[in-house]
């Protein structure tokens, strides 16, 4: 790891000026000043030289009693960005109300992680592309231009949806689905002040600048997920399918939320992890069950259209099926859930 200059902070606007810099349009990964809030991602990123930066800005010790709470509302949830994954995954009236949130949480990592890492600094891990994280590779992601070592190399853990000549990069996290399903926003402090981010617009397809992964602007912190309350939040699942069961990355998983009249579909929210570059919402599949009974034939139609644009590579044809068979196996599941009532 190299030399960097620690700095740690208990006040907002103290964090975002001493990470405020020049440094626009250039890779994430260069950054020169990072945001230090549980450190499972930063730190192991920056052992293995991805990560240079050359100051840390260590946000963990900001006020606990703003930013480490969760608020539960009739409008919904308001989670602090400091908030600890185990302790959302924890949380009672999550687990009632939006077991979505729980299971992504819950299937994550370890225990162990879960102790330690926000649900600011969550969002926002990066890919687990071998390549990537191995340095000596050339990785447009790491270095504009340098090419893609996963077109033509291993990359049976890439994505199928949302890639491009540039980039075929997974986006790893699992708690990112149950936020772009559920209308997640973001609430930001930056230079320029205040502000509130759809979740669906917080990352940025790969395109020809995949070493952009965010919309977030250098010294721009996330200071609280907003999650609006529906009738689908109490009916949500999340399924995942992984290599082990456990302290593993998704091959494939899907996030599922319904409103159903018996068993007509009034709305449904599906996104799709382990498949996608991004965080994915299947918007056309959600809309070819509406007003539908959900069964099998039509959860399977859905999947259908959920994978009709994708595009594997050698190795990865295996998600195309494993993805719809997984996308179908939560709308079943969702369908079959007991809502708990109040
Ligand atoms: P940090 O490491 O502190 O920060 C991560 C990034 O976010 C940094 O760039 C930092 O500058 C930035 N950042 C942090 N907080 C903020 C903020 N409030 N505003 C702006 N920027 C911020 N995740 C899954 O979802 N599913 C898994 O199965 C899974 N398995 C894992 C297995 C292993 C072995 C490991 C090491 C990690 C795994 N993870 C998994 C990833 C883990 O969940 C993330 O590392 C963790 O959630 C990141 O949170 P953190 O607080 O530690 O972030
Ligand atoms: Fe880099 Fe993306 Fe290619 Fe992986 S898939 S080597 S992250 S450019």
């Amino acid at each position: 790891m190299r030399p960097f200059e620690y700095q740690r902070t208990t006040d907002e606007s103290d964090a975002v000026r001493a990470a405020t810099s020049t440094a626009a349009n250039i890779p994430a990964t260069d950054q020169p000043i990072q945001f230090l809030a549980g450190g499972t991602n930063l730190s192991d990123y920056m052992r293995l030289e991805v990560l240079r930066p050359e100051r840390v800005v260590d946000i963990a010790r900001l006020d606990r009693q703003r930013y480490g709470q969760i608020e539960v509302s009739q409008q919904g949830l308001r989670i602090g960005a400091l908030v600890r994954m185990a302790d959302a995954e924890d949380h009672p009236l999550i687990t009632r109300d939006y077991p979505v949130i729980r299971d992504t949480l819950y299937l994550a990592a370890s225990r162990q992680i879960r102790n330690m890492a926000t649900l600011g600094g969550n969002p926002l891990q990066r890919t687990r592309c071998e390549y990537f994280r191995e340095v000596s590779f050339p990785c447009n992601k790491r270095k504009p231009g340098s090419g893609c070592s996963a077109l033509d190399g291993v990359n049976r853990g890439h994505a199928i949806l949302g890639t491009s000549d540039a980039c075929i990069a997974t986006y790893p996290g699992d708690f990112a689905q149950a936020l772009i399903a559920l209308d997640a926003t973001i609430e930001t402090l930056g230079p320029k002040g205040k502000r509130t981010i759809p979740f669906a617009k917080l990352h940025r397809l790969p395109g020809d600048t995949p070493h952009l992964e965010t919309t977030l602007e250098p010294g721009e912190l996330i200071t609280f997920i907003h999650v609006p309350s529906g009738p689908w939040t109490r009916q949500s699942r999340y399924v995942k399918v992984r290599d082990r069961t456990s302290y593993q990355f998704a091959l494939a998983s899907a996030a599922v939320a319904l409103d159903l009249n018996g068993d007509q579909v009034r709305s449904a929210r599906i996104a799709l992890g382990g498949v996608a570059t991004v965080p994915w919402r299947a918007a056309e599949a959600e809309q070819s069950l509406h007003g539908k009974p959900l069964n099998e034939g039509t959860a399977q139609e859905a999947a259908e259209i959920a994978f009709a644009q994708a595009k594997p590579r050698e190795h990865n044809r295996f998600k195309v099926d494993l993805g719809k068979q997984t996308l179908v196996r939560a709308l079943l599941e969702t369908r079959d859930m007991k809502a708990t009532s109040v």
